[in-house]
């Protein structure tokens, strides 16, 4: 018998270890990626949710509901066969990806402040170098949450932030996310925002560049998550498996954190 999954049990019972819940309330209002209008390229549809019967005469004893969506909504996981780049890869959807990548330590970059004053911070090679240099280098196998904050704003219109020119929402240097994907070996990267990639990230060269890179090195990627604040730079357990939707690019989450209850 495991006395590692024992323990487990008995910490998260006795609250020695935390649960933090990194997902946002899915609802019809939850905002969704706007991609340029003259472009003409397809619409992801916005949460919707129909009552199909509440203890009435459509179901007198039962409550429940259809919904539909686009697979990237809300908190949300990206497969790699989400990107051209990801698409030759085998088991690289939401049904075939290995479980392995669901469950994995996470460690939480915190650029906070860079994107108060700049919505359009890109995260460099850099910025992770000393990050590493004060927590240690980031493991193989790990998720890199990108923490800026940005889940704390007060409208979908302050968190899309969009201009004439598109949306302005922190994102990547290419440089950064190659780093990431080829050096060290990541699962892949969350971000707080809409999508992974920056708000002008279709101006970036390549364009989408963590779409592009991420999926086209056969990892993953989790947007829209919140709670990032309360988890310390490592230490903490990500759960995040997406539906099992056949050949699916992607999926709502419920993405939880375990961590010990005295961090960060
Ligand atoms: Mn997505």
């Amino acid at each position: 018998m495991s006395t590692t999954l024992t323990n487990l049990a008995l910490e998260l019972a006795t609250g020695t270890i935390t649960i933090v819940d990194l997902t946002a309330t899915l609802e019809p209002s939850t905002p969704t990626l706007q991609l340029p209008e003259e472009m003409n390229w397809g619409v992801s549809w916005p949460f919707h949710i129909e009552e199909i019967s509440r203890y009435d005469d459509r179901g007198p004893a039962w409550y429940w509901n259809n919904f539909k969506c686009g697979e990237h909504t809300g908190t949300h996981f990206d497969a790699p066969i989400h990107w051209v780049s990801g698409q030759d890869y085998e088991n690289h959807a939401t049904d075939t990806l290995s479980t392995a990548n669901f469950i994995a330590p996470a460690c939480v970059i915190d650029a906070s402040a860079e994107a108060a004053a700049n919505p359009d911070f890109l995260l460099s090679v850099p910025f992770i170098e000393a990050w590493e240099k004060e927590h240690g280098e980031i493991e193989a196998g790990s998720w890199v949450l990108y923490r800026t904050d940005w889940s704390k704003k007060p409208s979908n219109e302050t968190y899309l932030n969009m201009q004439e020119d598109g949306g302005h929402t922190p994102g990547w240097e290419p440089s950064a996310v190659n780093f990431l994907a080829e050096k060290r070996d990541v699962i892949g990267v969350g971000v707080e925002t809409v999508g992974t990639d920056a708000g002008q990230a279709a101006g970036q060269d390549p364009m989408f560049p963590c779409h592009n890179l991420m999926h086209g090195a056969n990892k993953c990627g989790l947007a829209g998550l919140c709670n990032l604040d309360l988890l310390p730079a490592k230490g903490a357990v990500i759960i995040a498996p997406p539906l099992k939707i056949k050949q699916g690019s992607g999926s709502p989450a419920r993405v939880l954190a375990l961590l010990p209850s005295e961090a960060p």
